[in-house]
């Protein structure tokens, strides 16, 4: 599998879902990338991507696609996601 079919296969919405993250009606939730105390990650259905506006976090000024999104949480990198 590479990282094109991850990213036909896999919408930003049922990765959440997979990690028990449930954005709430403005597509916002608490971002599990850095402690989040309100929901600074921004969820972006149209385009399966997400975005945190917290200046402490390690992902701030990025958008985060469900490979970011998959690599971050599990502190992998690009080379071994494409290894899959
Ligand atoms: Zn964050």
């Amino acid at each position: 599998m590479d990282i094109q079919d991850i990213k036909q296969d896999l919408r930003l919405s049922r990765l959440l879902e997979s990690y028990g993250l449930h954005p709430d009606n403005n597509n916002r939730l608490c971002c599990p990338f850095h402690r989040d105390r309100t929901p600074s990650l921004q969820v972006y259905p149209e385009t399966d991507t997400c975005y945190c506006f917290s200046s402490n976090c390690q992902t701030h000024g990025k958008s985060i696609d469900v490979i970011d999104f998959i690599m971050y949480k599990e502190n992998i990198s690009k080379h071994e996601i494409q290894r899959w």
